[in-house]
């Protein structure tokens, strides 16, 4: 069976920066419902058509990957207004203005009394290295498409 809209796909993703160093792999493969935006336009048009077995790499740059960084998604906040316990690395969700979406913030850096907050994807304004194993193809059920996830095995549990 081939990848198509509607299927999902079972994939080993690695992810790497652009000078090969390994920053994500997974250890179990993830279904993707292709054509639901479950993952990165490239890996979805890399994958369609293709079959178990297939294997590729590629090079995406900065626009294919998670975008350039904007730097007005980086808020300083005072260190008294945080839950304690806040460290570098962690995330939060904050309001985007009065009766805005929730935005997942994570702390990028603590200076004396503020903290810094970054909303830029971590992996913002880097190209990557993308190693890709199509494990498996299976037509999506009509539960999957409605949801627009993949179930069971390596998909959502719910
Ligand atoms: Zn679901």
């Amino acid at each position: 069976m081939k990848v198509q809209k509607d299927t999902i796909a079972t994939v080993h993703i690695k992810v790497a920066n652009d000078k090969g160093m390994l920053i994500e792999a997974s250890k179990e493969p993830v279904a993707l419902l292709i054509g639901h935006d479950n993952t990165m336009p490239a890996i979805e048009s890399a994958l369609m058509d293709q079959e178990a077995g297939f294997a590729a790499n590629l090079n995406l740059d900065v626009e294919q990957a998670f975008g350039p960084r904007d730097e007005s998604l980086v808020r300083p906040i005072a260190k008294k207004d945080f839950p304690p316990g806040v460290k570098v690395g962690g995330q939060l969700e904050m309001r985007e203005g009065d009766s805005g979406e929730f935005k997942l913030y994570h702390v990028a850096k603590i200076k004396g009394d503020t903290v810094i907050l970054d909303g830029n994807h971590p992996l913002a304004g880097q190209a990557l290295r993308i190693s890709l194993k199509l494990v498996s193809v299976r037509a999506a059920v009509a539960e999957e498409i409605a949801h627009g996830h993949a179930h069971g095995e390596h998909g959502h549990h719910h």
